[in-house]
């Protein structure tokens, strides 16, 4: 599903065939889950192929990097143009990209010296599809941010997240809505959320959670077309009054919710700021709101 026998991969300098690459058994990420990734979009837009948010994307691989102590060397313009030549030697336009920064060997619970970088890149639709989803609240919390740094996309702290999806799926549910360790609304396993009460948008703020790099964009495009709309904690209580609800992120994008565990989101999708944020973000990551604003 993620490469073919054609499928080109970047590692370590080089383009390398995928199904020809292989990595040490004795690696840190492997053993420990110390590594850093990204998850990336390109689209095809009226101008060629466009990386979205390439240089936020870079920016917190190397925040991520940093933190864990991890040796990694490149600019974010050099992975920004390994990126493109990438999509140019598989032939894509819309595609998600995978940077990940391996560890070395190192059998101790400290960093080990130097580090690989892999940037695969495949087709892959909306994450979780179109259709509203059926969510249920996990009863695994996000980490306390003082185990570690919730903000950067450590590979291992998706061990929590794959706990989550693996309990809600099995109870025969979409996805897995976290809370954070005070008992507020966190985010999914792999998305943030936004809730629509009495017309106002309301989302968690930074602390116990990713801060991603759609639920930035939301805000901006909010502020730019009038929606009004505020960081701050609220409960599962709270959640369960709204009119409506969403979530963000770069392999989702912007899908609505149907229900939280019983209870069902009562306003019509079509007639929710999030299903005309949905229309405004596939306008911004194709470069036509550009467009439309300068015109
Ligand atoms: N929360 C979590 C836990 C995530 O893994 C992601 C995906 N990176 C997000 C939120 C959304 O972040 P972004 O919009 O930057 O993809």
């Amino acid at each position: 599903m993620y490469y073919n026998e054609e499928s080109v991969i970047f590692y370590n300098g080089e383009f390398v065939k995928a199904k020809e690459a292989s990595t040490s058994a004795y690696g840190q990420t492997l053993h420990y889950g110390n590594g850093v990734f990204e998850g990336i979009r390109s689209y095809g837009t009226p101008e060629g192929t466009k990386i979205f948010k390439s240089k936020e994307h870079y920016e917190r691989l190397k925040f991520g990097v940093e933190v864990m102590d991890i040796d990694f060397e490149y600019t974010v313009n050099e992975l920004t143009e390994i990126t493109y030549e990438l999509l140019k030697r598989n032939n894509f336009s819309d595609a998600y990209i995978r940077p990940i920064v391996l560890t070395g060997e190192n059998m101790g619970v400290f960093s080990a010296k130097g580090s690989d970088l892999i940037i695969q890149c495949w087709e892959w639709g909306k994450l979780m599809g179109d259709k509203l989803l059926r969510v249920k609240t996990s009863r695994f919390q996000r980490p306390n941010p003082k185990s570690c740094f919730v903000e950067a996309k450590v590979t291992g702290h998706y061990i929590n997240s794959i706990l989550a999806s693996n309990e809600v799926k099995k109870a025969g549910f979409d996805e897995a809505l976290l809370l954070d360790m005070n008992n507020n609304v966190a985010e999914c396993s792999g998305a943030n959320i936004f809730m629509e009460r009495t017309g106002v948008l309301y989302t968690p703020p930074r602390g116990h959670i990713m801060a991603g790099i759609t639920r930035s964009t939301i805000i901006e495009l909010c502020k730019e077309e009038g929606i009004p709309v505020h960081e701050k904690h609220f409960t599962l209580d709270e959640l369960k009054q709204a009119d409506s609800a969403f979530f963000t992120g770069t392999a989702a994008e912007v899908v609505g919710l149907q229900s939280i565990d019983e209870y069902e989101f009562p306003l019509e999708w079509e007639q929710s700021h999030g299903h005309k944020l949905m229309k405004l973000y596939k306008q911004e990551v194709l470069g036509l709101r550009e467009k439309c604003l300068t015109n």
